[in-house]
């Protein structure tokens, strides 16, 4: 066996597990310990300054900047008693990761020594030099600046010896460049317009907010096995390899028992997790052979994506520790289940509503559907939006492959709600009801809360169902910042209630009673966006028909999805409901499509290596021994005995030759491709072109490596197979 694959065999078998240390203190005392969340802030802030931070977290205030120094000096004590050396300002550019540039408190004194300095202006405002951040043509070089600032409604925490300050970024013009600028500014949007609905049935709500739980899918390899796969290390997934003889089909991994050495790695990451406040609480194995899921209990959603982002930060830290390397992409093996990351997304209000879940008469029930349906219809106006949010160069390949939904952006209701909706949509006319009428309706909406008990057809098949007391997106990208999803369906849901609100205003003010203006108004949202609740199973084929006869759209390929940033529809609604301006959606755009074509040209290029370094030279040693075998052959027997016996050799060394060949005229034919794209004017037709030109070549060079992988001599195979690195014990 080749030295590098036989080396990472050996380490795998030779690995030893890494022990953890076990505490034996309950969660509940160090839960949030690195955090400085409102206990630890009143004990190191003065009154005046808790009130100003409370204020700004709660009523979105800005913090004075006086108090602004008295809250830094706190935060400062805080952090150093816990071990911190450095602080820093933590943002979430747009290249998907986080990013962070530590100073140390330190500084130097005139009499040579250095004294520990942290003040308000520091905490509240920082210019990072972050010119290579994406900018999407926002930022000019000879204006390059860009601003970090503090937002207060996210605590600060400490992690290895750093105190992270989580902040948004912007352009020196204040055009945002990460992702949480506009999830807060569409959470405000959600805000304003869903208070207002609500405040059709409860007078007293002053606020709602997004909630977010998500659950985060992920691969564990072997470092060794990693470190002997390029592609892996260089593009997240696996280019070639041909399928383990057993996989997932057995469906033996699924919620089995954890392997030891990874429920080592879970219990290191979720103790460290729980210490940065992060409510981690479910863990099991997922589908596909070393394949798991994490989720946490669900929070407010900017809080939420933060924790999203950090977790992730922690995983892959521990992970080495543990000598794994965790893969986040979204299809980092073909032939099995793919990575996602379910969105759970709620709408609770300042008085401890959850919007979403069924209440307990029919005035709060009458709510529940308000907030069902206009959901459903946000979806349906903006399924093109959902799509764009979510489509990237990783999540393409899971999503419609067969163990994911299509990128046909349908809504699953469960049938108890569905028949509720049939109800209204029949007993509801367009003239006035009947008193008879009224009371039957609003007695069938009574009934929701007991039939919703018992609603256990749960639909694992659907992009985005509604599973009892919320919103699951489940088409997300493992390795999406939950931000870009949510900000969408944030906007688009604003958007959908501003006018659920202004035609229910606009019937009442023309005498209609106001549970009748609702009844009617939600009867012709039920109408509009009845094409997209579906039922069945999402990954059948016979839906792709059914949703192509209904009229909605399915858009597999990332260029062409993207395009919905910059709709017409978008643009203008972004921009009224104060979320992105159009020059922001036009970057978000541009950044996404030149992602999408560097994903492509690097995965291209590794193939190409690895096709002309490793697989033809292994075949061809292959080849040369088959060769001498043959010759050997003709030499001892006569005609009649070699035809017979020498098929198997003859056939093999003929097929062999064949993929040879073709891979090398494929990769040549990839590269010439790829010349010609680059060679193209715009970032726009370049993408496109890497699209329909470059990346066919992926697939179809890798369908002779992997048929190659089964005939040649496994002893000379360079790289570890699928069965190698998929089944961790
Ligand atoms: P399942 O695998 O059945 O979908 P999980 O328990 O893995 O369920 O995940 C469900 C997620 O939904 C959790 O993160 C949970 O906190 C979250 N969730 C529950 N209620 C809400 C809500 N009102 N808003 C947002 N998320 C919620
Ligand atoms: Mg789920």
């Amino acid at each position: 066996m080749p030295k590098i694959r036989f080396q990472a065999m050996n380490d795998l078998l030779n690995r030893s597990r890494i022990p953890v240390k076990l505490t034996s203190v309950k969660t509940s005392e160090y839960f949030g310990i690195n955090v400085f969340n409102k206990s630890k802030m009143q004990s190191y802030l003065s009154q005046e300054a808790y009130e100003e931070v409370i204020n700004s977290i709660d009523g979105g205030k800005k913090i004075d900047r006086r108090v602004a120094n008295q809250i830094a000096l706190g935060m400062k004590a805080w952090a150093i008693d816990r071990g911190a050396t450095h602080y820093t300002h933590w943002f979430q550019p747009l290249n998907g990761a986080t990013a962070e540039k530590h100073d140390a408190f330190f500084e130097p004194t005139e009499n040579g020594g250095v004294m520990e300095n942290f003040h308000g202006e520091l905490l509240v405002q920082q210019e990072p030099d972050a010119s290579s951040f994406p900018n999407g043509g926002i930022r000019n070089t000879f204006e390059a600046r860009g601003y970090t600032a503090w937002d207060p409604s996210s605590p600060a925490f400490v992690i290895d010896h750093t105190l992270c300050i989580p902040t948004i970024f912007v352009a020196y013009t204040g055009e945002a460049l990460d992702f949480k600028t506009p999830l807060l500014k569409s959470a405000a949007a959600l805000d304003k317009a869903a208070t207002k609905v609500c405040n059709l049935f409860n007078k007293e709500v002053k606020k709602v907010y997004a909630t977010l739980g998500w659950e985060q899918e992920y691969f564990l390899i072997d470092e060794a096995l990693y470190y002997a796969r390029p592609d892996l290390v260089l593009s997240g997934r696996t280019l070639m390899g041909h399928p383990s003889a057993k996989n997932q089909q057995l469906e033996d991994h699924y919620f089995g028992s954890i392997p030891g050495r990874v429920s080592d790695f879970m219990y290191d990451f979720e103790h460290e997790a729980l210490k940065l406040g992060i409510p981690v609480k479910t863990r099991h194995n997922e589908v596909a052979p070393n394949q798991f899921e994490c989720a946490p209990v669900f929070e407010e959603i900017n809080l939420a994506v933060d924790h999203n982002q950090l977790i992730m930060a922690v995983m892959e830290k521990i992970a080495i520790k543990h000598k794994f390397r965790i893969l986040y992409h979204e299809k980092p093996f073909a032939g099995i289940n793919g990575s996602g990351k379910h969105n759970n997304w709620s709408l609770a209000t300042d008085t401890g509503i959850n919007l979403l879940s069924p209440g307990k008469n029919p005035k709060s029930n009458l709510r529940f559907l308000t907030f069902v349906i206009n959901t459903l219809k946000a979806v349906h106006d903006n399924a093109d939006l959902l799509r764009a949010s979510i489509l990237t160069a990783g999540n393409e390949h899971r999503l419609g492959a067969n163990e994911a939904p299509p990128s046909i952006i349908s809504v699953f209701l469960g049938s108890r709600i569905n028949a509720m909706l049939d109800i209204i949509e029949n007993s509801v006319s367009e003239k006035k009801m009947t008193p008879d009428k009224k009371t039957e309706l609003k007695m069938d909406i009574g009934r929701i809360p007991e039939i919703l008990l018992d609603n256990t057809d749960r639909n694992r098949t659907s992009p985005f169902a509604f599973t009892g007391n919320r919103f699951e997106f489940r088409a997300v990208g493992s390795a999406t910042n939950c931000a870009s999803p949510m900000v969408a369906l944030n906007t688009a849901m604003a958007n959908q209630l501003e006018k659920f609100d202004t035609e229910v205003q606009s019937h009442i003010a023309k005498g209609i009673k106001r549970d009748e203006a609702i009844f009617q108004v939600l009867k012709k949202s039920i109408k509009e966006s009845k094409n997209t609740i579906f039922e069945g199973n999402g990954y059948s084929d016979e839906w792709i028909d059914e949703a192509k006869r209904k009229g909605l759209t399915n858009i597999n390929d990332t260029p062409t999805a993207l395009a919905a940033f910059i709709s017409k529809k978008n643009l203008e609604m972004f921009s009224r409901l104060g979320v992105l301006s159009q020059r922001e959606m036009e970057a978000r755009y541009e950044i996404r499509m030149e992602t999408y074509k560097k994903k492509i040209q690097i995965e291209s290029r590794i193939l190409g290596d690895l096709a002309i370094n490793h697989i033809i030279p292994t075949a061809i040693k292959y080849q040369n021994t088959l060769i001498t075998n043959v010759k050997g052959m003709r030499d001892l027997l006569n005609t009649g005995e070699f035809n017979r016996q020498a098929g198997l050799q003859l056939e093999t060394l003929k097929k062999i030759s064949t993929h040879i060949s073709n891979i090398n005229e494929k990769v040549q034919l990839m590269t010439d491709a790829r010349k010609e794209a680059n060679a193209l004017k715009s970032i726009y037709e370049q993408t496109f072109f890497y699209s329909e030109k470059v990346k066919p070549y992926l697939n179809d060079i890798r369908r002779h490596i992997d048929k190659l992988e089964l005939i040649v001599d496994d002893e000379l195979w360079t790289m570890p197979k699928y069965r190698e690195m998929l089944f961790i014990s």
